[in-house]
């Protein structure tokens, strides 16, 4: 397939590349169903009370070697529950990495304190331990590396200079359920982790989020402010600290604590799956892929992840790549824009009279938010021929990229 000349791009009208069903995400799970529809007739579908969410909530820490799990309403929430935890606010600056979701830097911002993108390695694209150490100053007070596309940041290294520094560390794990490095699950290696559970993400309830944590005393924190700073069981309004709501229901709990029984083979299939694919991609040409450093045990492929080189694909601009993949019938979608690009950081970086000369460079953050798309984990749940069908696709547009420029 790959060696003769394909069939014309289904953006100009050919039969698309992917010709069977590419595995629905969420999935369709009856043990989903039955734990539903269990939770709806039990009446307690409130958390306080409940035991979904707490089972889930021991079941998800025990899964990643963490002592505490505290589910909550979404991974914004998680990363803001960590960051208040941990007492980071107004006049405290925490460093992030330039390339990742807006919610990493927005959670900083929404208790007040300072994000402070510092660029990617260039090859795991994870955050970048030197640039990191460059960046450390006087008003430093925390680092969340992300685990990015399901690969763990360089933990070891700066988990030892953010000791060596005094800062706390939060992993943004929202792309990395039951990712490892060197023996430490996503989750174990920090006090404090944040999860996802939005709709894309690896274990999805529609939403939710939840904390990881390895400290007794920022749990039961983290657990007061996510109720309003009330104590489990509380019958007096004994708000303790200053809180939200941020609680999750019980039906999420139930949702995700069959997909967490299933988390393990999903992963171990992504795995073979993302092996393949990269193979496959890798003999295409033109295309630069995420780096898996060589003490990672898993990989979580939340995203395959890759760079499309200016001359590859007869220098098609890089959202008609992505059109003409999802014509192909392939989930490709652009990456990230680097956060000091994102409007809203930049504007209240601006109002705040920034200069923005003192930003550290960051310039593979900057390069990858130009030419980098991603393809949906679901794609790595299918078989042995919708591999080959999604590398089929980009090799469609390689060899007829004159004439989908003439289209655009
Ligand atoms: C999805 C995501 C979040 C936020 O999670 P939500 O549940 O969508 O609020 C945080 N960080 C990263 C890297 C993400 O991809």
């Amino acid at each position: 397939m790959l060696d003769g000349r394909p069939h014309t791009p289904a953006l100009l009208g050919g039969p698309p590349a992917v010709t069977g069903e590419v595995p629905p995400w969420p999935p369709i799970d009856p043990d989903q169903d039955g734990a539903l529809l269990a939770v709806a007739r039990t009446q307690q579908w409130w958390s306080k009370g409940g035991r979904a969410v707490m089972s889930f909530e021991r079941g998800f820490a025990a899964a990643h070697g963490a002592r505490h799990g505290i589910a909550c309403t979404n991974g914004t929430h998680a990363l803001e529950l960590a960051l208040r935890a941990l007492g980071v606010g107004p006049g405290d600056e925490v460093i992030v990495p330039a390339m990742t979701f807006v919610a990493t830097s927005m959670a900083v911002m929404l208790v007040g304190a300072r994000p402070v993108p510092v660029d990617v390695a260039p090859d795991t694209w994870c955050l970048d331990v030197a640039a990191c150490r460059r960046a450390i100053g006087p008003h430093t007070r925390a680092i969340v590396p992300v685990h990015f596309a399901g690969h763990i940041a360089d933990m070891a290294a700066l988990t030892a200079m953010a000791e060596a520094a005094g800062l706390h560390v939060i992993e943004d794990a929202a792309h990395a359920h039951g990712a490892r490095r060197g023996g430490i699950s996503a989750g174990a290696a920090a006090p404090l982790a944040a999860f996802s559970f939005q709709n894309f993400k690896l274990m999805t309830a529609g939403e939710g989020g939840l904390l990881l944590a390895n400290d007794d005393a920022l749990a039961e924190r983290a657990r007061l402010i996510t109720n309003c700073g009330r104590p489990d069981g509380d019958r007096r309004y004994a708000h303790l600290v200053l809180g939200s709501n941020m609680r999750m229901t019980e039906f999420q709990g139930a949702v995700l604590a069959v997909q967490l029984a299933r988390l393990d083979a999903r992963a171990e299939l992504r795995a073979r799956r993302a092996r393949q694919l990269r193979d496959v991609l890798a003999r295409l040409g033109g295309l630069r892929l995420q780096a898996v450093a060589a003490d990672v045990d898993r990989h979580a492929w939340y995203m395959v992840v890759m760079e499309i080189e200016p001359q590859a694909f007869g220098g098609l601009p890089r959202q008609s790549i992505v059109d003409a993949l999802n014509a192909e019938g392939v989930p490709a979608y652009r990456i990230y824009p680097a956060v000091q690009d994102v409007p809203h950081f930049a504007a209240d970086f601006a109002r705040r009279g920034g200069d923005p000369a003192a930003l550290a460079p960051t310039p593979v953050a900057r390069r990858l938010a130009e030419r980098g798309i991603w393809l949906h984990h679901r794609i790595l749940l299918g078989g042995d021929a919708l591999i080959d069908q999604v590398g089929e696709a980009f090799h469609k547009i390689a060899v007829h990229a004159d004439a989908i420029r003439t289209r655009i």
